[in-house]
């Protein structure tokens, strides 16, 4: 007769034969090449912040500085989706949100943080400075002032300001509590299938085989004050296991908090799955908790493991991710649920 422990033995032994399935074995048999120094990043804006990233990597740097200064370029870039440039929350202030995760579990996290242009640096500050992990609002704005980031002045883009009045037109304020059937990213904010997104999330890892990860956003346009996504939170937005793989997040914060979206990923490639297997099934999930509603949102998801491979999938059509390692610079594609 088959016992308790026995049996929760056989279990395990037979859902650890489940999980060596082909996919499995054959992410084995080709993960020997060596593949790096490496850096991706989602959307567009990507391709020149990988650019800053590759800089570093290539010269023998960190990866951790490599994901810092990446994203850095987006923070600056004016008139873009990241960074003090974006769209203001339904108030009309730009409130930005980062995070970063080095190769020992190091990570530093800034939220709801106003007038400061690279949060992506004071996440590290916050990570190398304090014992803590995250600080928020005017805290992490007082923490930045100490660390001697300059205030800049509230004023918003001439871009962000004309979508802003032109949002105040047809809005009537309306905050997402009262709204709750509809969706944050709705169909009529995905243009071919791509979303009014705000975030780049870049990973890397560096000649030595170290990787680092990096996550800056300014939230979904027009938010009610005093959201937050998913993007400074470490597990959801970004996480990072030196011995397994990076993971980013990009779409709807919401649906990726409630499957804490990076580190699940992560977690299913230390089971042997693919980037892309993992990226996958963790949309698979989403998509099944979304039923019916999972058309109007776009969630993407990102991943290096640790042998160099890169792998994506999303929900909607419409995602690309960045590439730079040593054979290419590049522009991809993911595949998509719908
Ligand atoms: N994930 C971000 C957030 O929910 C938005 C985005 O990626 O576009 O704040």
């Amino acid at each position: 007769m088959i016992n308790r422990r026995k049996f929760v033995q056989s279990a395990a032994i037979t859902s650890m034969a489940f999980l060596a399935d082909k996919d499995v074995l054959a992410n084995k048999k080709n993960s020997t090449l060596k593949n790096y120094p490496i850096v991706v990043s989602t959307w567009e804006e990507g391709l020149n912040a990988n650019k800053a990233a590759w800089n570093i990597l290539s010269n023998n740097g960190r990866a951790l500085d490599a994901v810092e200064q990446g994203v850095m370029v987006t923070e600056s870039s004016k008139n873009c989706c990241v960074g003090l440039g974006a769209n203001p929350d339904r108030d009309g202030f730009v409130t930005l949100d980062a995070c970063i995760m080095d190769e020992n579990f190091n990570c530093g996290s800034v939220a709801f943080l106003e007038r400061i242009k690279h949060p992506i640096s004071v996440a590290r500050r916050v990570m190398e400075k304090t014992s803590h992990v995250m600080l928020v609002g005017s805290g992490a704005q007082q923490f930045a002032i100490a660390e001697g980031f300059p205030l800049e002045e509230q004023k918003l883009s001439e871009e962000a300001q004309q979508s802003y009045n032109n949002w105040l037109k047809t809005s009537g304020y309306q905050p997402n509590k009262n709204n709750k059937e509809n969706e944050l990213f709705a169909p009529s904010t995905l243009e071919n299938g791509d979303l009014n997104h705000d975030t780049i999330g870049m990973i890397a890892m560096d000649m030595n085989g170290n990787l680092s990860g990096s996550c800056t956003t300014s939230g979904m346009g027009f938010k009610m004050r005093g959201r937050l996504g998913d993007s400074p939170i470490i597990g959801a937005g970004l996480y990072v296991d030196n011995e397994v793989g990076a993971c980013t997040a990009t779409g709807q914060g919401e649906d990726v908090i409630r499957v804490s979206g990076a580190h699940a990923v992560i977690e299913l490639m230390r089971q042997g799955f693919s980037p892309e297997q993992s990226c996958k099934k963790i949309i698979e999930r989403i998509v099944k908790i979304k039923g019916d509603k999972a058309k109007n949102i776009q969630v993407a998801l990102l991943a290096l493991d640790k042998q160099g491979n890169v792998g994506s999938f999303c929900i909607q059509p419409g995602f690309s991710f960045a590439i730079r390692n040593n054979v290419s610079e590049k522009l991809i594609v993911s595949k998509s649920w719908f």
